[in-house]
């Protein structure tokens, strides 16, 4: 069976405007483009398709979300407010995150879209599936939309999931350098949807991300942070992956793995200071292919959400995308030689002290 892949040239077309990286212009901000703006998603496309591979992946024809659908997440006052600025001239679903005429209606197919892979995963119509959206989605809360993301596509894939087709425990392995904070907000008191993050320590949002957050009531134990130091590298997140992640996965047994992929913890990324390679992201998508085919007969769905590098980008997402189809293509990163000579990639004390500290919690899983 074949890898499926989402995509549909609406989503770059979500309009964030001149903003500079994260400002609004300003008379003392120059105009720019914003960090989040689609050349990333669209470099990415375009290298699967140069690679070859797009030829051996079963396209999935996205649709839009029902307002129904965002409902089960969000709360109706968000979902009007920017259905009704969205048809008007756009504007900000709040911090750093506006948007443009048509993004409702964009957003809507960016959650139909990471549905439609489950739909493909779950009936087994593909092996897996990888979902490259826009706007992102981890972000996003049941009441506000914020870093990015106007509706927290995956959240709302899961519970439709968990709904419709009967899938009872999923888990999430959010490797985006940022904090998937809405992820965990929706699943906080469940003990039916484990959720995991790793990111970078305290960058986005503010205080969000700690060891400590672990979930409440039903969900204590079922949501786990891996806040790691900046600098981390290839060698930490490998770490993290076998003392944490796959231990967690392993516990938990999911019946599906969803991974919000960001390719922002990448070693040239503007908004993270991370170290991670294609050959970093290659071996934690082979980590947890091995997880999901020894847990739940390979059921691997990716849903993208952030990565700014405009030249890493594209070969990290090839490289997850090779693995997850098995096929190595001609291409060659061309980052690979300057990054083989940077210091720090190895794992470090300091940063296996964190991961240690996150390992401990894995036993509250059961
Ligand atoms: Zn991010």
């Amino acid at each position: 069976m074949a890898t499926g892949f989402v995509w549909h040239e609406l989503y770059m077309w979500h309009n964030t405007w001149n903003w500079a990286q994260v400002f609004p212009p300003s008379l003392t901000v120059q105009p720019g483009e914003h960090a989040e703006n689609p050349e990333t998603k669209r470099r990415l496309r375009n290298l699967i398709e140069v690679s070859g591979l797009l030829d051996h992946l079963t396209q999935i024809k996205p649709r839009h979300a029902t307002e129904d659908e965002l409902a089960r997440f969000h709360g109706r006052a968000h979902i009007e407010r920017i259905k009704t600025l969205s048809a008007e001239n756009g504007g900000d679903a709040s911090a750093l995150t506006p948007f443009g005429r048509g993004s409702f209606e964009i957003a809507q197919l960016a959650a139909g879209g990471v549905m439609a892979a489950f739909d493909a995963v779950i009936e087994g119509r593909v092996k897996n599936a990888y979902a490259l959206v826009r706007p992102p989605g981890h972000h996003a809360t049941a009441d506000v939309g914020m870093g990015f993301c106007l509706f927290g596509n995956a959240v709302i894939a899961i519970m439709r999931a968990q709904l419709v087709h009967k899938v009872g425990r999923i888990a999430t392995v959010d490797w985006d350098v940022h904090h998937g904070n809405g992820t965990q907000s929706a699943f906080y008191g469940r003990n039916d949807v484990l959720t995991i993050s790793l990111h970078q320590d305290n960058l986005f949002p503010a205080q969000s991300g700690g060891l400590a957050e672990t979930g409440e009531g039903k969900g204590a134990g079922f949501n786990l942070n891996i806040p790691l130091p900046p600098g981390s590298g290839d060698g930490a997140y490998v770490a993290a992956f076998e003392q944490v992640v796959i231990p967690a996965l392993t516990r938990f047994k999911p019946e599906l793995i969803v991974v919000p992929s960001g390719f922002d913890a990448s070693g040239v990324d503007p908004l993270g200071r991370m170290m991670v390679t294609s050959e970093g992201y290659r071996a934690m998508t082979r980590m947890l292919m091995k997880a999901a085919a020894d847990l739940c007969g390979g059921r691997l769905v990716m849903s993208h959400e952030g990565g700014y590098s405009q030249t890493y980008v594209p070969y990290c997402g090839l490289a997850v995308l090779e693995e997850m189809t098995g096929i190595k293509t001609h291409v060659t990163d061309p980052w690979a030689p300057l990054m083989a000579n940077w210091g720090g990639q190895a794992l470090q004390p300091h940063q296996q002290a964190v991961i240690a500290a996150a390992a401990q919690l894995v036993k509250s899983i059961t």
